[in-house]
């Protein structure tokens, strides 16, 4: 039988770019994809972050972001290694940063994911790669269905081809002044409510969820939640629409980079055999941090983006609350402003037990993995979450919010069964929030129990392994929409 040939579109990818969980997954699941046997290729824009000469690399599993080196990404010896084309244009993509600066977003955005989504289908042309699912991710991508379904509607180059359209953050739709609409090259009557319009602005991530033969995203419960107007961003009527072909997959990742048996950016290697040694790592932490080292304080540990989606406003309104327990707060970080200046200040007022690292760094974010007894994730909302299933493997316990894919993974651990994965608040309430906190704190006094939490954590498996499966599965039964071109 020939192999199921799919080619997964993505705006970033690790180990060129991140910026986000996408990145995560755009490295890891095409992989996993290959060792179930099917014939997969990467495209990505070719930005400044990418170290490669030409227009075509490969990578495989194991390909651990530190241990990129100038030029390495090509010669490093991977098995299933898979394909990875780039788009090149230096005008576009050989900029300091992915989508904008500290002004804002690239002015130029929709001419240059416009242009990539062209040449995404460009380039199947070229290599003569006749995808049967291209897999196209957040709005970056979402042209890409729409073109297939116009431009190249008739091309019998692409007369099998479906298309997979996957939400990673419904929060960040595309959208772009009604002016800039003929960038896209596409007829003006698309710009109908049925389509792009979205309140007289044009909606790249509508017309996506329009015309890809189905539609996923990144956990079942944030599946079930953007149909509704809490969660769908005023996406979920025409969501409701697609509903006969909406799915929802959880992201896995991948161990082959998280893995603290193997992990060379912490201090010491451990495992589920040896957790004890995780001790050695916040000790270490500790030390390099100018904390107190003493491994019996809990460490509370939290690597986000700064941003109101990550429960920051919440964190906000307790952080002091929280600095005033016999604790060590260690959180890394980039985001909006208000946040840097407010961590900044109560690094100021608690240096005794507040470690803030406003900067995104792979090395931090490894030891704090590592050294953290527990994580705050307080999301307001979560599409997946890659964080808690990281702590999972470093033993770390994570404090979240029952939303999204967090709801879908992290599960309260129970003081008397002793089952459980961590500790958990539904109300999106700074109340709540501290009180999961507290539970945590206390649950952490009593040393054998936290031993068997952390056990429980490291024993969790989410690997890419299932969910890869899953994928294949649902290509394999994505159907073209009836009309090629859904009707108004
Ligand atoms: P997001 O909504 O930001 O994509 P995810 O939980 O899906 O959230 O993925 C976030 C990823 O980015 C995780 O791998 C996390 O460790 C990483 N990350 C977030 N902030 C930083 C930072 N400041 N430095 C290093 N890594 C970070």
């Amino acid at each position: 039988m020939e192999k199921l040939k799919v080619l997964f579109a993505t705006s970033e990818a690790v180990p060129f770019a991140k910026t986000g969980g996408l990145a995560d997954v755009a490295g890891s699941l095409p992989a996993a994809l290959a060792e179930l046997g099917v014939d997969v290729r990467v495209i990505m824009p070719k930005y400044r972050s990418v170290k490669v000469s030409g227009s075509e690399t490969t990578v495989g599993r194991n390909v651990h972001p530190v241990r990129i080196t100038k030029d390495s990404a090509s010669k490093m010896d991977i098995s299933n290694r898979v394909k990875v084309w780039f788009v090149e244009n230096a005008d576009y993509y050989d900029r300091k940063e992915l989508y904008g600066d500290k002004f804002g977003d690239y002015a130029d955005n929709l001419d240059r994911f416009s242009f990539f989504s062209r040449q995404v289908l460009e380039r199947c042309i070229k290599e003569n790669f006749k995808p049967d699912i291209i897999h196209c991710n957040d709005w970056h991508t979402a042209l890409v269905p729409v073109y297939l379904n116009t431009v190249y509607k008739y091309d019998p180059f692409f007369a099998k081809t479906r298309t997979l359209f996957t939400i990673h953050n419904i929060a960040y739709q595309g959208l772009f002044a009604k002016e800039e609409f003929p960038k896209m090259g596409l007829d003006w009557a698309l710009f109908h409510i049925h389509y792009f319009e979205f309140y007289g602005k044009v909606n790249l991530m509508k017309a996506g969820i329009v015309y890809a033969d189905a539609v996923s995203t990144v956990s079942p419960s944030y599946a079930k939640e953007i149909v509704t107007p809490e969660f769908g961003c005023g996406l979920e009527g025409v969501l409701q629409t697609r509903a006969s072909n909406l799915y929802g997959i959880l992201n896995g990742i991948d161990y082959g980079i998280w893995d603290p048996a193997t992990d060379t950016g912490i201090s010491r290697n451990y495992s589920a055999e040896s957790p004890d040694d995780k001790y050695i790592n916040k000790e270490a932490l500790q030390k390099e941090l100018g904390l107190k080292v003493d491994s019996d304080i809990p460490m509370i540990g939290m690597i986000s983006r700064l941003a109101d989606q990550k429960g920051m406003d919440l964190l906000a309104k307790i952080i002091g609350d929280i600095l005033n327990k016999k604790i060590q707060l260690v959180i890394l970080g980039t985001g909006d402003r208000r946040y840097h200046v407010l961590l900044e200040k109560m690094a100021r007022a608690h240096p005794k037990n507040a470690s803030m690292n406003l900067k995104f760094n792979m090395v931090p974010a490894q030891k704090i993995y590592a050294g953290a007894d527990m994580f705050l994730i307080p999301s307001k909302y979560e599409p997946c979450g890659l964080s808690q299933m990281i702590c999972f493997k470093y033993g770390t316990v994570p404090i979240v919010r029952r939303t999204g894919g967090l709801k879908d993974s992290v599960h309260e651990f129970d003081t008397k069964t002793k089952k459980g994965s961590g500790f958990t608040f539904a109300e999106y309430k700074p109340e709540a929030f501290f009180s999961a906190i507290k539970k945590a704190l206390s649950a952490y006094q009593g040393k054998d129990q936290w031993r068997v939490l952390v056990k429980n954590v490291m024993a969790l498996d989410f690997s890419w392994e299932v969910s890869a499966k899953e994928y294949v599965r649902l290509y394999s039964k994505i159907e073209r929409l009836p009309a090629g071109t859904p009707t108004p």
